[in-house]
């Protein structure tokens, strides 16, 4: 496809990592030639003015669940690209698991990489997995250009992707800091003194997965990544206390990132009371106490970035008539949602945008290794670009929703901050429920 023409957009609300400003934003061959004040722009450059609407770089998504190939009927590279494009998200990161084959090795990432060419509406980009006998796999996986190395300390739900722990990542670390790729890790560690609890409701689900198995897994992994100075990036943080951990790994100016997802800023325990399976996640949904700590943590600096963990599966694995929570598949579908989720969330808070973009476009970018073009408005940057309401609220309606399937928790629930358009490298890839620009997304591959 060829690059669109130059052009500029304008608003009073424009974010860029120096703060929020009114300016315009000149757009040349897919990247970002210029910001300037709104009157400087060369009278033969057209300018679309937003006035009030915000500017934000495109979010990075570095947590996301495609499942494309073989599992294409729980979510496909199609739907959930253009599921990210109405939410603003300009790039998301594939994880591992649950696509068949798992990305364990560079003949599955090729076979995930042919899936997806021809049908993402924004840019996608690819982790590896970790598994006990894919050791030798890694080293040729970050030749090919994944991101990351995810792996699980506890059951992923999935044969093909076996829990690994301290003696796999003694092995692979030395490596992951001499290449400086992050290894993502799934934190939970089960002890002795975990019991099998038979889940009737949100509690027992919680008292099944306390917060000492994230933190025996907390422990473990800043004790190595203090030994090896390896990037080590805990995801989907859902214990508040533990955020001290992190705290104090940066003082200690260790590579201990954590992310954080929307499920856990939103929504709370004490509000769930039946075993209902369209919550099921692991870590749990954790106390009202917790999910202050985590806005505290994030607001502070702690807690890197916010993915969604975009985890779908068909309607039918939730068991929502018989209720079956043991049988029911964990996972919550959220990638359109992550920025009025958390900017509903802030409304408590005192955030400004710029740290909105921290969160949600410059971490994740710089974590995946894509910050030399991904996740700012800044001059040489692609123009990705997110143009939102931020005073709209909303109601979600499932129906309404991009992804394949529309069952979710946040059916019903009240938001803040409206997606009007997405741009990917200058090209209009949403636009009030419309998707001009096709697929064209781009692969990506970590720089080296
Ligand atoms: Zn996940």
């Amino acid at each position: 496809m060829n690059s669109p023409p130059r052009f500029a957009v304008a608003s009073r609300r424009v974010v860029t990592p120096e703060g929020t400003r009114a300016a315009a934003v000149i757009i040349n061959g897919g990247r970002i030639e210029a910001i300037v004040n709104r009157d400087h722009v060369p009278s033969e450059v057209p300018v679309e003015d937003f006035d009030d609407l915000v500017i934000s770089p495109g979010l990075v998504d570095a947590h996301v669940h495609i499942n494309e190939p073989g599992r294409t009927d729980w979510e496909g590279f199609a739907s959930a690209t253009r599921a990210a494009a109405a939410g603003g998200v300009t790039t998301l990161v594939d994880m591992p698991l649950n696509s068949s084959p798992v990305t364990t090795t560079v003949a599955a990432l090729e076979e995930k990489r042919a899936a997806a060419a021809g049908q993402c509406w924004v840019d996608v980009a690819f982790h590896a997995g970790l598994v006990p006998d894919n050791l030798a796999d890694v080293e040729p996986l970050l030749d090919a250009g994944v991101c990351g190395v995810k792996a699980f300390m506890c059951d992923s739900g999935l044969d093909e992707f076996p829990a690994t722990g301290e003696r796999e990542f003694r092995q692979i670390l030395p490596l992951l800091a001499r290449r400086r790729v992050p290894l993502l890790v799934h934190a939970e560690l089960t002890d002795e003194h975990a019991t099998a609890v038979e889940i009737r409701n949100y509690a027992d689900w919680l008292a099944s997965r306390p917060e000492s198995f994230e933190r025996n897994a907390i422990n473990l992994l800043r004790a190595l990544c203090a030994e090896y100075l390896a990037p080590i990036h805990v995801v989907h943080l859902a214990s508040g206390p533990l955020t001290s951990h992190f705290f104090w790994a940066k003082q200690d100016g260790l590579p201990l990132t954590v992310e954080t997802c929307p499920h856990y800023l939103h929504f709370y325990a004490e509000r769930l009371e039946g075993a209902d399976p369209r919550f099921k996640c692991a870590p749990p949904i954790r106390r009202k106490e917790d999910r202050a700590r985590l806005w505290e943590a994030l607001i502070a600096g702690v807690i890197d970035t916010i993915g969604s963990d975009h985890s779908p599966c068909p309607p039918d694995m939730k068991h929502l008539a018989s209720g079956d929570w043991q049988s029911s598949w964990g996972g919550i579908s959220s990638v359109e949602l992550t920025l009025p989720i958390v900017w509903r969330g802030l409304r408590t808070q005192i955030a400004p945008f710029t740290r909105v973009a921290e969160w949600l476009s410059a971490n994740p970018a710089r974590l995946v290794g894509l910050a030399d073009r991904k996740g700012r408005i800044a001059v040489g940057c692609d123009a990705d670009l997110c143009i939102w309401n931020h005073e709209e609220e909303w109601t979600v309606v499932g129906e309404q929703l991009q992804h394949r399937h529309k069952l979710t928790p946040y059916e019903g629930e009240r938001l803040r901050g409206r997606v009007q358009r997405t741009y990917v490298r200058g090209q209009l890839a949403y636009e009030d429920g419309k998707f001009p620009a096709g697929p064209i997304g781009e692969l990506l591959r970590r720089n080296p």
